[in-house]
Order: structure tokens, then C-alpha cells, then sequence
């Protein structure tokens, strides 16, 4: 018999992926709104740091909390784009932000310790949450509050088994953005018995200016807070599986320990990789986020022409749709994406995976080609039914 902790339910994202590919298979055109990744080559920065290091022959087992190069590079480039002070000892280069979330709730959280996060949230928390035996405490945010928290609600949801808060900035589905000063007063009813686990894989795509506020800027929280940053949207790599854990030394030398256990490091090449985007961090990100904010206006604009207005997220690729936005009085978002899918080859993410029923997820990360043929879609088949 399989061990209980395999009653976790399968990505939604990942599920719907795979019917996109089924589709595909079977010779049909899919219109793809629920891929959340940037679709665009990489800059051939990174191309060069992995082709190079396969030239010279480094196919070694990497240290694993990362090769030193990459752990010293990363922490100065989050220090100089997010406003941090970390050094290569608070530094872990792992397998995605995902595992780097993932060793760090593992080192964190015990049978009954609650974890407080925000709804909607990203698909991954509440599984991660329940293989480590944890409870996932909820709060619920609103599109008319801006999808934003206040300090009351957050302080309300932290009691005395509080072990870890999740604070998902910029937001994965709904593309909020917490200001510093939003942030300030959030994590300062964070109670000092918990831990602050900050998922900033975001960070990079803010758009129209403004400018992004990590937790790890704030040093008086700075032995309980753990900062997770990636290179798949930051630097359009997706498919690298890289990202970090930025900490205190000492939490970080125990996920040295839970890593080298377990996947023993992050791929060598895609370290490479890492590097050479790390050392070109400017020119990429600005690519990649003027790339990605052009695709936001040319789908909310179109959007917003073609049905209602609708204001452009902040951030992310991502934006979080009621049902009623497409005239449908039902609220099962579930049937919806079904159907949709099903009739008209358009995917959507439903929002219930995000802990949100009665809402879809459209992602805006494809080409701009493809955003416009999928609005085009999307009009044909509302008018339609
Ligand atoms: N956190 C959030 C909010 C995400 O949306 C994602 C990916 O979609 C991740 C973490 C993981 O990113 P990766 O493992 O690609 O670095």
C-alpha cells in the first residue's frame, strides 16, 4: 500500500497542461491562456553559459548548496534588484523556487504546526503543506480590496502553532503587488514565534514603474525570514529548473543538508546558465519584463475592448477573472474551463485550484500573435452562447 502522504491532489496547472497536449496530439489548435511561463527564446547569454561549460567538459557532481561563483553572483544580484544584503552563505541554489519552497517548508513544518496563506494562492502550497502534516490556515483576499490583506486579517489568522506565513508578492494568480509600506505593516504583526517564508519569483515583472519591495529588505526580521527567487520568470528560463533560497546561514546549512539528501544539487549545466544570465541580469530582465508588459496591455486592452473594462494587474503574467466577466450566471469554474476547453480549444486555469472557485486564471505569457488569436476565440464563443 502507498503511504498516505500520496493523497495529495496533481497540479492543476500541470492537469491542464497535459490535456492542452492531448489536444495538440490529435492535430487540433489550441488557444493557450493557461501556460505560466514567458514564452520567448533565451538571450544568448545563457545559451553561451551552458554551451561552454559543455565545451570545457563540466559534467561533475556540483557541490550541493551550489557552485560557490553562482551562490556569490546570486546574492548580489538580489541584493542590487530587490534591495537585500545577502551574502553567498545565505544562499542556496536549488532546483526551481518550487523545491527551494519545498526543502524549506520540509525543514520547517511539523505534525499540527498551521501554515498561514493567502487565497488565492499559488497551486503548490496547501499539497506541499499536507506531505509535511502541516494544517494550511486561509485567508481569504478580495478582488474589490485589490487582492491585498490588511495587517488585522493576517494578525488575526497567526495563533500559537503559527509556525510559517506565506507571503506570495507579487501574486501568483491574481498579479497584486504589496507596496513597502504594505508590506511594513504586514509583517509586523507576523507574530516572532513564526517564520516569514517570502515567495518573490515575481519580482522582475512589475510593470508601468513601479517598484518591487522584498521582505528580505527588512533587517529586523531578518532571522526569520527566507526569501525564494527563481530564474524561470525573472530570466524566461523555465525549463532550467533553477532558483534560490536566500536565509540566515544557519537555516541554509540545513537545507545544504536536506538537499545534498535528497536531489544532492541543482543541474551543473543549468547553473552555467544561471550564471551567465546572473552576470547579465540587467539587459535580461529588462527584455523579458518589457516583453511580458507589452503582452499584459495587448491582452487587457483586448480584453477590456471585446467584453468589459478590466484593470491590468500589476505584475506577473497572470490575470484573475470572475465568471460574470464572461456573462455566465453559474460559479462553477470547474464546468467552465471544461467547457471551454471541450468546445472551443481555449484553457483557462479554474480558480478553484488557487483556492478561489467562481474565478479563471487566463496567463498572458505567450507570444503576441497567440494572445490576439485567443481573444479572438474567447469573443467568438461568448457571442456564440
Ligand atoms: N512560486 C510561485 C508563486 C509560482 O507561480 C511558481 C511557478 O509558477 C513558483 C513558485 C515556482 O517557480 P520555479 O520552480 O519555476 O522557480
Amino acid at each position: 500500500m502507498l503511504a498516505s502522504r500520496t493523497h495529495i491532489a496533481a497540479s492543476a496547472t500541470a492537469m491542464v497542461h497535459g490535456l492542452v497536449q492531448d489536444l495538440k496530439r490529435q492535430g487540433h489548435t489550441v488557444y493557450n491562456l493557461s501556460i505560466g511561463e514567458p514564452n520567448l527564446p533565451n538571450a544568448p547569454e545563457i545559451q553561451n553559459g551552458a554551451l561552454e561549460a559543455i565545451e570545457r567538459n563540466q559534467n561533475a557532481y556540483p557541490p550541493s548548496p551550489g557552485f560557490e561563483e553562482v551562490r556569490e553572483t546570486a546574492a548580489a544580484w538580489v541584493n542590487r534588484t530587490c534591495g537585500t544584503r545577502f551574502a553567498a552563505s545565505n544562499t542556496l541554489v536549488t532546483a526551481g523556487g518550487k523545491f527551494g519552497i519545498f526543502l524549506s517548508l520540509q525543514a520547517l513544518v511539523e505534525a499540527g504546526d498551521e501554515v498561514v496563506l493567502v487565497a488565492p494562492h499559488w497551486v503548490s502550497y496547501p499539497s506541499m503543506i499536507q506531505l509535511f502534516d502541516g494544517k494550511a490556515r486561509v485567508i481569504q483576499s478580495h478582488m474589490e480590496k485589490g487582492w491585498k490583506i490588511s495587517p488585522e486579517e493576517l494578525a488575526a489568522a497567526c495563533g500559537p502553532t503559527t509556525k510559517v506565513v506565506i507571503l506570495n508578492n507579487a501574486c501568483n494568480p491574481t498579479g497584486s503587488l504589496y507596496t513597502r509600506e504594505e508590506l511594513a505593516a504586514l509583517l509586523a504583526v507576523v507574530p516572532p514565534h513564526c517564520w516569514i517564508l517570502a515567495d518573490e519569483v515575481y519580482s522582475g515583472l512589475c510593470y508601468d514603474g513601479r517598484p518591487y519591495a522584498s521582505c528580505g529588505q527588512f533587517e529586523e526580521y531578518a532571522d526569520r525570514s527566507i526569501v525564494i527567487q527563481s530564474c524561470s520568470k525573472n530570466f524566461g528560463m523555465t525549463g532550467w529548473r533553477l532558483g534560490f533560497v536566500f536565509a540566515p546561514a544557519s537555516f541554509i546549512e540545513v537545507l545544504i543538508k536536506l538537499q545534498g539528501q535528497s536531489i544532492t544539487s541543482a543541474s551543473g549545466l543549468s547553473q552555467w546558465a544561471a550564471l551567465a544570465a546572473l552576470q547579465n541580469a540587467e539587459h535580461i530582465q529588462r527584455s523579458v519584463r518589457e516583453a511580458l508588459e507589452e503582452r499584459r496591455n495587448i491582452f487587457i486592452e483586448g480584453l477590456s475592448a471585446r467584453f468589459s473594462p478590466f484593470p491590468k494587474p500589476a505584475a506577473t503574467l497572470y490575470c484573475f477573472l470572475p465568471l460574470s466577466y464572461f456573462g455566465v450566471s453559474h460559479q462553477d469554474d470547474i464546468r467552465f474551463c471544461k467547457e471551454l476547453l471541450e468546445q472551443a480549444h481555449i484553457a483557462l486555469v479554474p480558480g478553484t485550484a488557487f483556492g478561489s472557485p467562481g474565478f479563471v486564471r487566463c496567463a498572458f505569457g505567450e507570444t503576441p500573435e497567440h494572445l490576439v488569436a485567443c481573444l479572438d476565440k474567447l469573443q467568438e464563443y461568448f457571442k456564440k452562447s
